[in-house]
């Protein structure tokens, strides 16, 4: 085993503890959470060391630095999440690997997905992005619709040709109420999904925790989390 395969598979290992304590804490089988891990800024080597490990889902922030990595890692058995704030110049490369984008957060970007997506016969699932440091239904510092625009938006994934609507995803705030209460603002979530299902009931999947508050999210309720810096260390630069 080479040395990074080691301190990934160590990695891994120690993130898969984690969960399966937090899962054991929350009363939840472990196979009702599912590890993403974020490989934005890491090299596609790593990308294939994870595969190799058994890493089936993998997330990127980044077109530029995503599409090539995709690229690299084509014959790789992954699903591709893409999780950044998604312009929609960036649409068509974007859908050119990802199965999933879990940042979708305005009208503009739900029409160009759709359109995108018809256009290469490809159905992509969808996360609308709740912003919980927004106002109403205003948008997030980070991206994000704010949890009065949910419905809405939903329901325009829901009707778009070449898109299915999955879920809801969230990025723990840094600002307002919810800043620093990472439990409050997951079981936010919950509620807005359990809100979600009653009008879209296959909108099962709940996006949230990071590194950092897993556990939380885990324990909130959360299907999926997003861990970049535990399984492949801290990043060189901000990404
Ligand atoms: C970078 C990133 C993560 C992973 O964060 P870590 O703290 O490195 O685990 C999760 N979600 C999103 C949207 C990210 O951009």
């Amino acid at each position: 085993m080479t040395d990074r395969k080691g301190e990934l598979a160590a990695n891994l290992a120690k993130v898969e503890e984690r969960i399966a304590t937090a899962c054991a804490a929350a009363g939840r089988k472990r196979a009702e959470v599912t590890l993403i891990v974020v490989t934005k800024t890491y090299p596609a080597s790593d990308v294939r060391i994870l595969s190799d490990l058994g890493v089936r889902h993998v997330a990127e922030n980044r077109d530029q630095d995503a599409a090539p990595k995709a690229a690299e890692c084509a014959d790789l058995p992954l699903v591709w999440h893409f999780v950044g704030q998604l312009q929609t110049n960036k649409v068509r490369s974007v859908l050119g690997y990802a199965d999933l984008v879990q940042s979708v957060d305005r009208s503009r970007l739900v029409t160009a997905l759709s359109k995108e997506a018809v256009r290469v016969g490809r159905e992509i699932g969808c996360l609308i992005q709740v912003a919980l440091d927004a106002e109403a239904s205003g948008r997030g510092e980070r991206g994000g619709v704010g949890p009065g625009g949910v419905a809405e938006l939903a329901d325009l994934v829901a009707g778009a040709p070449g898109l299915r609507l999955d879920g809801l995803m969230t990025v723990a705030p840094l600002a307002g109420e919810y800043a620093g209460r990472e439990q409050a603002a997951f079981a936010r979530l919950l509620d807005l999904s359990t809100d979600l299902r009653r009008t879209h009931p296959a909108a099962n999947m709940v996006s949230a925790g990071m590194s950092a508050d897993l556990e939380q999210a885990v324990a909130a309720g959360a299907t999926h989390v997003r861990v970049g810096t535990s399984v492949l260390g801290v990043r060189p630069r901000l990404g």
